[in-house]
């Protein structure tokens, strides 16, 4: 054999650079399932699921081609991706290794010394999928104090000419967040399109039945499984999320309301990751239907700026600060998660909603992640490394290189601010205002000591007062720490007290 072409499990496209040259006459594939990748770090039932059904199914299409692929199935291989494909390449004796890119520094290392230590070489190639390359980014962010998301994605906007109307933004801003973002009022949400649903096919059974014979022992559900899994059934989800959710996308989009997790998301998170969809073809599709009079402008730049921005942007971040990024603790926050985390089981209604959603599901929505069980986990203390692992665990479109800056960095703060200006930090306040969860909840959001106090509002005072000589170095964080020094000694003392009983538990 003169090539193997490795294949990873997000890495289901087609027109990837490691297919470039391949020759079926002397060249092979390979595709594995490991039972590491999904316990060492974890992963949650319906993220392995969603993996597996993927990749099982992009397997039948080269096979359906004529290709030639070796393939190995969950709990019939080797437990790791090194150990398979080492125990491969003493049968197969490829002469070099060709892969694209992968997604995960942990796992580029791992097969880079696969192949040192066989004396292949491995043709490692850039990952076609994204707008921009690592070293794209490297150059836009050389020489810049700080980075931030806006400047890129404005660069990437004219770079890519998305949105424009020459050089100038259509409309005339960069950005419309302004018009978005609006709360649901008492009435709630109206007219949510139903989700998408794909019933799963005899092969996604099939890789949920392994799921459940080989990792009964990994935290969430599978009985609503029904997401896309082929590049069909993703290109229906794209089509669909266009016609009835965009319009409706930008103005609702940090809202929250008990027992709707759809709302008017796009869900295409996992289709995009595992790149059974291209970042442009959604993009394109979304200005297409602005252009067509379909979606206001505000919906279509805020949805646009989430792929074209912040996608490309925490791509650059991860592979320029990758392998420290990943140990970073700037707020030295030493407390273990808490177990609710993998059970939902809470009297504080905003994470038992939420959290009970990503576990049924392996969804839920930005601000859900970000507002309630980052912030949670942030005003909490909670180690960044074990946020880390619980996020790339449960959701079905965590890959690590999308989601450790926004866990570490967006929503822990723990990079000290490469990621984020300020700390996204907020008293329960914020869920009540954006939410329905405190009406239906035993604690009260605007107090902050005492039994009935909600235990985001008494966390959010204790970390002004643990980090209020670090806060008071940012322009940005300066009124919410003038608030703090308005308090008397008593009732921060009083604060002091019932947050350590709310970390002992409630
Ligand atoms: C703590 C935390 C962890 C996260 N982990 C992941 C993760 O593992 N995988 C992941 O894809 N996204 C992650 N995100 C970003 C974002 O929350 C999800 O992309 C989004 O909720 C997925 O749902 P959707 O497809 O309905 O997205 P929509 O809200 O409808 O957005 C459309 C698309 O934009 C992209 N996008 C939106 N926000 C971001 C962002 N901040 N960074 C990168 N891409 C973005 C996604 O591809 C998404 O599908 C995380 C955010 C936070 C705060
Ligand atoms: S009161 Fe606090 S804990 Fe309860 S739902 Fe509201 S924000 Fe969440």
């Amino acid at each position: 054999m003169r090539h193997l072409v490795l294949i990873l499990g997000d890495q289901l496209n087609r027109d990837a650079s490691a297919f470039d040259g391949f020759d079926p006459a002397q060249d092979g594939l390979w595709m594995a399932e490991v039972t590491g990748e999904s316990t060492d770090p974890p992963s949650s039932q319906s993220r392995s699921a969603m993996f597996l059904a993927a990749m099982r199914h992009f397997a039948a299409a080269l096979r359906t081609e004529g290709l030639p692929l070796d393939y190995t199935l969950l709990g019939q291989g080797l437990p790791t991706l090194a150990a398979a494909l080492a125990d491969t390449l003493q049968r197969l004796r490829p002469q070099a290794l060709v892969l694209t890119a992968p997604g995960d520094w942990r796992v580029l290392q791992a097969l880079r010394a696969v192949a040192a230590a066989h004396g292949l070489p491995l043709d490692l190639r850039d990952d076609r999928h994204f707008y921009s390359t690592v070293r794209d980014f490297a150059a836009h962010a050389k020489g810049r104090k700080q980075l931030r998301m806006e400047f890129f994605y404005r660069e990437m906007r004219r770079r890519h000419a998305v949105l424009m109307d020459g050089d100038q933004p259509a409309g005339g801003e960069w950005n419309y967040d302004a018009q978005n973002r609006e709360s649901f009022g008492k009435a709630g949400p109206q007219y949510v399109p139903p989700r998408v649903v794909f019933a799963p096919d005899a092969i996604t059974q099939g890789a949920i039945a392994d799921v459940r014979q080989h990792l009964a022992q990994l935290p969430g559900r599978l009985d609503s499984f029904a997401w896309p899994v082929t590049r069909l059934q993703a290109l229906q989800a794209l089509d669909r999320f266009i016609t009835e959710r965009l319009p409706h996308f930008g103005r609702h989009q940090d809202a929250m309301w008990a027992g709707e997790p759809w709302l008017w998301h796009a869900h295409l998170a996992a289709a995009l990751n595992l790149k059974l969809l291209n970042p442009r073809e959604v993009v394109a599709a979304a200005e297409a239907a602005w252009r067509a009079g379909q979606a206001p402008l505000p919906a279509v730049e805020g949805f646009i700026r989430q792929i074209l921005g912040w996608r490309e942007y925490v791509r650059g971040i991860y592979w320029t600060q990758m392998p420290d990024y990943a140990a970073r603790n700037a707020l030295d926050a030493q407390a273990p998660l808490p177990d609710f985390y993998w059970t939902g089981d809470t009297p504080m209604a905003c994470l038992r909603d939420t959290i009970t959603q990503t576990l049924d599901h392996g969804y839920a929505h930005h601000i859900q992640r970000l507002m309630v069980t980052g912030l949670y986990a942030l005003l909490h203390g909670v180690v960044p490394q074990a946020v880390h692992h619980w996020y790339l665990a449960v959701y079905v479109d965590a890959v690590e290189w999308v989601e450790l800056p926004n866990t570490l960095g967006m929503s822990q703060y723990a990079d000290g601010g490469l990621m984020a200006s300020k700390p996204y930090v907020a008293t329960g306040q914020y869920i009540q205002r954006m939410s329905n969860h405190c009406a239906g909840c035993r604690f009260k959001p605007a107090q902050r000591v005492g039994d009935e106090a909600c235990p985001f509002t008494t966390l959010y005072w204790d970390f002004l007062a643990r980090h209020q000589v670090m806060l008071a170095q940012n322009p940005r964080m300066a009124l919410q720490v003038k608030n703090l020094a308005r308090l008397s000694a008593e009732e921060r003392a009083a604060i002091t007290a019932r947050a350590a009983q709310v970390r002992r538990g409630l």
